[in-house]
């Protein structure tokens, strides 16, 4: 069997064109057939000739359910969750062409557990003003995640995100030390301006976001909790740090301070001016809202019954 046989596609029979192949544990898939399969299905080349002719049908299926989905409420931008409370269903949708799109159609029935989570990037700030052996200070960015655990044939859960873009609240600090060991124990700094929404046993931020489900005895909890950003903190500096934050690992982190060097004590200056975007920060409080709103509206017992 040379390197270049031509392969066929045993799924519509076409042949696969070079690099278009998508193996299968007993036979080969083109691209357009592959484009066709649900895309929260991430077990393809364990799957045989069969089992994906019988996803395909099932696609085809649900295209026609698609046909029959009206949409009750909306949440997020870009890519957007979708319930039909009428029906008890819901979907994900990625464009606003739904029947060519073909978004899995799932009951409310079928969730399993549902949970939201913030995650916090940062890029370095570049200061003009800055001192030669300042800490470096960064830019912070945050999205909003929602996953979804369900019973499903062909897949196990639905993660996405709420915004569109990462929300940069414009907030500007020091980075906080690197733990040598493990990457437990984050959570929300103490004192700090920003506190992660997440619901109940949420993750920290960084951290993949696990479905914790709805926590017993706490139905419809919000998932909000603590001071949010947005609410001015007195002296107009709403993100003071409050010393060092352990074990966050969230991106990348160039140009930590190295371990051991002297730093020098910050000179007193004049109060800072707030490095704060309160239109982001505005932002950061829409979608934290709207993750708790998620969180709520999926959850068994509590957004639908
Ligand atoms: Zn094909």
């Amino acid at each position: 069997m040379g390197l270049f046989d031509k392969k066929y596609c045993d799924i519509c029979g076409e042949k696969i064109g070079l690099l278009g192949n998508r193996k299968l544990s007993d036979g080969n898939m083109c691209k357009d057939c592959a484009r066709l399969l649900s895309p929260w299905f991430s077990e393809r080349k364990q799957s045989t000739v069969e089992e994906i002719k019988g996803q395909l049908a099932y696609r085809e299926a649900n295209r026609d359910i698609v046909r029959t989905f009206h949409a009750s409420r909306s949440y997020g931008e870009g890519t957007k969750l979708l319930i039909d409370d009428a029906q008890g269903l819901f979907l994900i949708a990625r464009t606003n062409s739904l029947v060519d799109e073909n978004p899995d159609v799932v009951a409310l029935r079928d969730i399993i557990s549902v949970s939201g989570g913030c995650d916090e990037h940062r890029m370095q700030h570049h200061d003009p003003n800055e001192q030669p052996g300042q800490p470096p200070r960064y830019e912070y960015s945050y999205d909003f995640k929602i996953v979804i655990n369900v019973n499903h044939p062909y897949f196990d859960d639905m993660r996405f995100n709420l915004n569109r873009s990462s929300i940069k609240t414009g907030e500007v600090r020091p980075g906080d030390p690197i733990p040598m060991t493990g990457m437990n124990g984050a959570g929300p700094r103490p004192g700090a301006g920003i506190v992660h929404a997440a619901p109940s046993a949420g993750p920290r931020p960084g951290a993949p976001v696990t479905a914790a489900g709805p926590r017993p005895g706490a139905p419809g909890r919000p998932a909000m909790a603590g001071p949010r950003p947005g609410t001015p903190t007195p002296g107009g500096r709403p993100n003071t740090v409050a010393g060092p934050r352990p074990g966050v690992a969230a991106g990348p982190r160039p140009g930590a301070p190295a371990p051991g060097r002297p730093q020098p004590a910050p000179a007193p200056t004049a109060p800072m001016p707030p490095h704060v975007d309160f239109r982001g920060m505005e932002e950061y409080e829409v979608y934290s809202q709207m993750m708790a709103e998620v969180v709520n509206a999926l959850t068994p017992g509590v957004g639908w019954q």
